[in-house]
């Protein structure tokens, strides 16, 4: 017991130490945190749909008399998980990205775990970007394949590692997000697809920050390229919950066979099943407008930090603002609290060490105005 206290307390005294925040409530673009209404820019919620109550009020209305007004499936996919409502789903998702098949998984985590450990077999070799997610490092860890980091978004160094190991494994897949989780920079889908064909691998694309919010159509970044597996989750830009992978029938049917995250869970309930399908067939205008919304306090905003001579690496509505040490970053990010702003610290391990970031997560209600006093405050912190 004495090592589990022992570790904790190190992480108190390094800054590292995570709690979960206590938040009372949420609405549009607000959490209520200790009482107080804070600006909330720590979401993933880029379109704002989540809270979106009159939007839930619709939503209701058009399910409550139909079979998918149940708040549990009570069982696996392979069971009696699977009412009529998936497939539909999945049958949209398909053709929005132009695949032959989609699978519907429980959670973007559970997603790339399955699909990387299930995928990659014993005698394969994973490339996957420095920067990738946590599920898709640990996918790789569950599977049997061996597994290479490349340096994040540096193609040269992975065609350095292909050329050196490909030759010695029987499959590859190659691994990237497209819009960076923590940097909000964007992968070379071109030149990924340029390398998994002369090098003869598979390529696998994440779109969990992309989808719905910065993408055409919801059809992710990959959208006309010979992009292999395709995943993504409904809880960040969609306001839904859940996750997805698209592909060939085959290595769908495979993941429907093989895939442990994927068959041993019970499945997403039907009305959030419903919920999903709901936004994505009859409420495209209302994603088409608060997307133009996102883009467009993406584009003031990096106007803004390029006039004042602050540097990113983003080029989307995920803006990490480095400070460094970890102690410093909480710091500041109580500095904001107090300014009447929620965001966190993103401290390692979800960072490199020494990279400790406020990570300005845009959505589209937010104002433009409100942004601004936050990178004013931040320029002298940096
Ligand atoms: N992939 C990436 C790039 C993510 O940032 C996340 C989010 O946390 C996930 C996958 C996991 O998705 P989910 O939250 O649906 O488990």
């Amino acid at each position: 017991m004495s090592f589990y206290y022992n570790e904790l307390e190190k992480l108190k005294e390094t800054h590292s130490y995570r709690q979960i925040p206590d938040i009372e409530e949420k609405n549009d673009k607000f959490v209520i945190v200790d009482g107080r209404k804070l600006i909330n820019l720590s979401s993933n919620d880029y379109l704002n749909l989540s809270t979106n109550e009159e939007l839930a009020k619709e939503f209701i209305n058009y399910v409550e008399d139909s079979p998918q007004f149940q708040f549990s499936s009570a069982s696996a996919r392979l069971l009696s998980g699977t009412t009529r409502v998936y497939r539909e789903l999945e049958t949209v998702l398909a053709k929005q990205f132009h695949k032959d098949a989609a699978l519907i998984f429980n959670t973007g985590y559970q997603c790339n775990l399955g699909v990387i450990s299930t995928l990659a077999r014993k005698g394969d070799i994973v490339f996957s970007d420095k920067l990738n997610h946590a599920s898709i490092i640990d996918g790789m860890k569950l599977s049997d394949a061996d597994f290479k980091r490349y340096k994040h978004l540096d193609y040269d160094n992975l065609e350095e590692l292909l050329k050196k190991y490909r030759g010695q494994y029987k499959n590859a897949i190659i691994v990237s997000e497209s819009v960076f989780s923590m940097d909000g920079d964007i992968a070379d889908i071109r030149k990924l697809v340029e390398l998994k064909k002369k090098y003869d691998a598979l390529l696998m694309i994440d779109e969990a920050h992309a989808f719905c919010s910065i993408d055409d159509n919801c059809a992710g970044m990959s959208d006309g390229f010979d992009v292999d597996i395709i995943t993504a989750t409904f809880g960040k830009a969609l306001g839904s919950f859940g996750a997805f992978a698209v592909s060939n029938k085959t290595i769908i049917n495979y993941l429907i066979n093989k895939a442990r995250s994927f068959i041993f869970s019970t499945a997403i309930p039907p009305i959030n099943i419903a919920w999903t399908k709901w936004l994505l067939t009859e409420k495209k205008d209302v994603i088409e407008h608060q997307k133009h919304k996102l883009a467009r306090i993406t584009i003031a905003t990096h106007k803004y930090l390029k006039s004042l001579d602050i540097d990113t690496v983003s080029d989307s509505h995920i803006i990490p603002v480095v400070i460094g040490d970890d102690g410093k970053t909480v710091e500041v990010a109580e500095q904001l609290k107090s300014m009447g702003y929620f965001v966190l610290p993103i401290r390692p391990p979800t960072v490199p060490k020494n990279t400790s970031r406020l990570r300005l997560s845009l959505t589209a209600d937010i104002d433009f105005d409100d942004i601004r006093k936050v990178i004013d405050y931040l320029k002298n912190e940096i």
